[in-house]
């Protein structure tokens, strides 16, 4: 079952889109049966959960962090985690390299933007992001590569407001990129798309996309 919804979301995917399997709050059983299949990349969104699951899995897993991660856990993830697609304060980004450093490696990030009209998503304005990015501070940290952006469209059956936001988010992406990263090919990654979406974020540029119900189904809160 899961394995069968992996292949048909696998099917659909572009080359170079890379599928994030968004495994919060399913069992390890689950998580297995999508590695089984073959699928290496995993996002959780809560860090206790995580803690949980990272050492149950096999250790070529690569784990994503997507949800909303607070400074005060950053510690627990740092030793491990892949990718931090969620940040959204710069205070926050200090932590994760203040702990990188700790744990001797440099943690790649991606920085939460937000394009939706609803208010309570997290991340930076288009605006903030501008300014912050001009101050210059944030790329010189030695324990974070900055990695690209991650956005959320808004939750709406409007398809082309979510096609709408996504194009927007593109084009803030290549407008750092070339703006701030033109040195530095690792800033590269664009995450965006969920089970409802990802089809048209992918047709808008998304590299990666954070598909959870539609392989694992259903979740259990
Ligand atoms: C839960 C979650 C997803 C996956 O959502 P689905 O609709 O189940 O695909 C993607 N991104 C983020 C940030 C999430 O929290």
């Amino acid at each position: 079952m899961i394995s069968q919804n992996l292949n048909r979301v696998k099917d659909t995917l572009r080359p170079g889109t890379q599928l994030v399997a968004v495994s919060k709050y399913h069992p390890i059983e689950a998580l297995q049966e999508a590695y089984d299949a073959g699928q290496r990349i995993f996002g959780e969104s809560h860090v206790q959960e995580l803690q949980q699951k990272y050492p149950q899995m096999p250790s070529d897993v690569e784990w994503h962090f997507i949800g909303h991660l607070q400074t005060n856990k950053v510690k627990y993830i740092a030793p491990y985690i892949s990718l931090i697609h969620s940040v959204d304060t710069v205070k926050l980004l200090l932590e994760i390299d203040r702990q990188g450093e700790k744990a001797g490696r440099c943690i790649p990030c991606l920085l939460q933007m937000h394009i939706a009209q609803e208010e309570t998503k997290y991340g930076f304005s288009p605006d903030e992001l501008m300014e912050i990015l001009s101050q210059g501070d944030i790329q010189k940290l030695k324990n974070v590569q900055i990695a690209g952006l991650m956005c959320m469209a808004t939750n709406t059956d409007d398809e082309e407001l979510i096609r709408n936001e996504f194009r927007m988010a593109h084009e803030m992406f290549d407008n750092i990129k070339r703006t701030f990263f033109s040195a530095a090919p690792g800033f590269c990654q664009l995450s965006m798309g969920m089970s409802g979406d990802y089809l048209i974020a992918q047709e808008e540029g998304s590299t990666l996309v954070r598909v959870g119900s539609m392989i694992f189904g259903n979740r259990v809160y």
